[in-house]
């Protein structure tokens, strides 16, 4: 197990599933509610394969913002860092599952209590103590969160925290695409750890194409470790000395949601306590499949946390 404590800062919210596909949620005969945030997901993912997590954002002081400090809580992750606001409610998301298997989102952010975080009320201390320190973008997308967003990734680097981001692009949610590209892109050079899916590689280089150059375009000075996740296909990696790719692993895919978090909960899990994987390109490509195990295990069971593995269920995965 590992000892570093990993910081995730920024949204949890509820998704209302319906049962079938094919349907808008209003017309389904029932629906799930499937607690998310791709920060909270990733928080849970480090603590269920035996790691130390922390979440940090603004929950609604409501039915569901309690639901959702609950299930951190009985997860294992410190919720020192969570705070209720008492106008505003907690953020949901309606889905629809399109026949097609695709998903579409509405979102109740009117403005939701994860919106309203200030930085004022970041517990800096909290902060301070993280070894890593991973963030979404959705907090980029308007104040105050916005500014707490920000001033938390001040305060962790200069702590001494490794910097690790997963834009997990919600295009719905942002005013304009081109609004989405340009904010993602203010904070690009400060991660040291960046993960990106082949769809948000080509949203952030406007090019079709997934390879080496495009991936290489988006390379920045800070930067240690940039991780491009291709589904079933795996991953490629970019460190400054070494790149390459790890294959992932057939499963049987019932639902991928939180595939991408449980991805990167893995990694971070193992980072914390050895950031010489960041120059050993054989112990990263080790990690790299483990966190391709976990990611394919998550796709095999509906919903993301109910999905998210434990260190001993990858372990089977991996020894096939
Ligand atoms: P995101 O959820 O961010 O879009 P991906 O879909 O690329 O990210 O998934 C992240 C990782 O999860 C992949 O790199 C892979 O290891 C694993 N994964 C995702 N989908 C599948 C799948 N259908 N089969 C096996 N592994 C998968």
């Amino acid at each position: 197990p590992s000892t570093g404590l990993i910081v995730s800062f920024g949204e949890m919210l509820i998704d209302f599933v319906p049962t079938v596909s094919g349907v808008s949620l209003a017309e389904a005969p029932g629906f799930l509610k499937a607690p998310g945030g791709a920060p909270a997901n990733v928080a849970i993912a480090v603590t269920r394969l035996g790691g130390r997590a922390a979440f940090v954002g603004k929950l609604g002081d409501d039915e569901f913002g309690r639901m959702l400090a609950g299930i951190l809580e009985q997860n294992g992750v410190a919720v020192d860092g969570v705070l209720f606001d008492q106008g505003a409610r907690t953020a949901l998301a309606f889905v629809t599952l399109r026949a097609d298997g695709e998903r579409e989102f509405m979102f109740y952010r009117n403005p939701s209590a994860d919106m309203l975080l200030t930085p004022a009320e970041l517990d800096l201390d909290l902060i301070r103590s993280a070894k890593i320190f991973h963030y979404g973008s959705i907090s980029l997308i308007v104040e105050p969160c916005r500014s707490a967003h920000l001033k938390a990734m001040e305060v962790a680097k200069a702590a001494g925290a490794l910097l690790s981001y997963d834009p997990n692009l919600r295009l719905p949610l942002w005013p304009s695409a081109e609004e989405a590209r340009k904010q993602i892109m203010s904070i690009w050079d400060q991660a040291e750890v960046i993960k990106v899916s082949d769809d948000e590689l080509e949203f952030l280089t406007g090019s079709n194409k997934i390879d080496d150059e495009s991936a290489l375009s988006l390379w920045h000075p800070n930067l240690k470790l940039l991780l491009v996740t291709l589904g079933e296909k795996g991953c490629r990696y970019y460190t400054k000395s070494f790149r390459g790719s790890v294959d992932g692993f057939h499963v049987k895919t019932v639902d991928t949601t939180g595939a991408g978090d449980s991805f990167v909960g893995a990694l971070l899990c193992k980072l914390v306590d050895d950031r010489s994987l960041l120059e050993d390109e054989a112990k990263l490509k080790g990690v790299l499949k483990f966190a391709n195990a976990c990611g394919a295990i998550t796709t095999t069971k509906k919903g993301a946390i109910p999905a998210l593995p434990t260190e001993s269920e990858a372990r089977i995965v991996l020894t096939g």
